[in-house]
């Protein structure tokens, strides 16, 4: 009897040196200890046994089943430590390659262009106001002294919630606001998002951005506002640059103005840049209409003040010689990437 097991040991031990992997190991077990398997299939033979010799071969059974467990236990550890190298080699991730290229964004070129307005109007001790862009009617209009039917209100068509309500034309209900909470001197800058009701084409577009300042004072004067809009020019456009101001119309402000600056491109000689003038128009500014004082709570006869407007886009166009207002919207990445560049705005991010 015990010749069988000891058949069942040898042909154990040649197998084993055959197995290449833990399967066949698993599958190996299976043969030898499962239910079916070899030694399993000795049991029966007990039976006829006596009982000195059933002694014996269940010694011998029990011998080649640890055996069998001992020997298959250590090949698993060796089989799994070798396996995990060989993951460890095939999963190698080689960090000698050179990376995936990941695209840096960029702050918006009018964003740029809005920061460095507001730096600089700051750095005179301006504040930065904001106010909400679907505006009463009363606050776009009225009382900034466009009342309702008035011819006026043509020039700014805009997109209406209702009748009261609307999309604002301009950052200037922000000053009227302002001047309804304040008492006494105010200096302030507005910058936001303002709607008109216009056909987009290269210089026009029914969505785009403006700055508006007020200064509200007892003896604030023209003079004061050109050398205001002097020092800002300058910063923003280089020091060579003059302000020329031509009377204009405005409902809110009296006397109204429109400023240019001396082009920067050809210092004043004229150039294709400026149309041949020598000078490019910026904002519209003037003094505070005494009616506006007066329907927000201040006493015109004691305070004056200054006000002027600009559009983001234009001052952005004229510094970075963009011919089309549209570029700023349609997010086309070739267009945003140049003021990424050095050259291009400073980066301040
Ligand atoms: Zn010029």
């Amino acid at each position: 009897m015990n010749e069988k097991v000891k058949d069942i040991k040898n042909k154990f031990e040649s197998d084993l040196k055959n197995v290449k992997n833990t399967k066949e190991l698993n599958e190996l077990r299976v043969e030898y200890l499962g239910k079916k398997g070899y030694i399993q299939k000795l049991n029966p033979l007990i039976k006829d046994l006596s009982n000195e010799e059933k002694k014996e071969f269940g010694k011998s059974l029990n011998d080649i089943k640890n055996f069998i467990s001992k020997e298959l236990e250590e090949l698993k550890m060796k089989l799994d430590k070798k396996e995990l190298e060989e993951k460890l080699v095939s999963e190698k991730i080689d960090t000698s390659l050179p990376a995936t290229k990941f695209s840096k964004g960029s702050i918006h070129p009018l964003t740029k262009v809005r920061r460095e307005i507001e730096e600089i109007f700051i750095s005179m001790g301006y504040d930065v106001v904001e106010g909400p862009e679907v505006e009463f009617d009363l606050y776009n209009f009225e009382k900034l002294n466009l009342p309702k039917n008035h011819p006026a209100r043509d020039m700014q068509d805009t997109f209406y919630v209702n009748d009261e309500v609307l999309l604002r034309t301009h950052t200037s209900p922000v000053q009227v606001r302002t001047l309804e909470k304040s008492e006494g001197d105010i200096r302030i800058i507005c910058p936001g998002k303002t709607y008109r009701r216009d056909s987009d084409d290269p210089t026009h577009s029914h969505q785009f951005t403006q700055v508006e300042g007020l200064v509200v004072s007892k003896d604030v004067s023209l003079s004061h506002l050109k050398g205001t809009l002097e020092e800002f020019a300058k910063k923003m456009f280089g020091d060579s640059v003059k302000v020329r101001f031509r009377p204009n119309y405005f409902p809110f402000t009296e006397p109204s103005i429109e400023v240019d600056i001396s082009c920067f491109k050809c210092k004043g000689e004229g150039c294709s840049f400026c149309s041949k003038t020598g000078f490019i128009e910026i904002l519209g500014a003037g003094m505070v209409h005494p009616n506006v004082l007066k329907m927000s709570g201040y006493d015109p006869e004691v305070y004056r003040g200054f006000a002027f407007g600009m559009g983001i886009e234009r001052v952005a166009m004229i510094r970075h010689e963009i011919n089309d207002i549209r570029d700023f919207y349609t997010n086309d990445i070739r267009f945003l990437n140049q003021f990424n560049r050095k050259g291009g705005l400073e980066d301040e991010a």
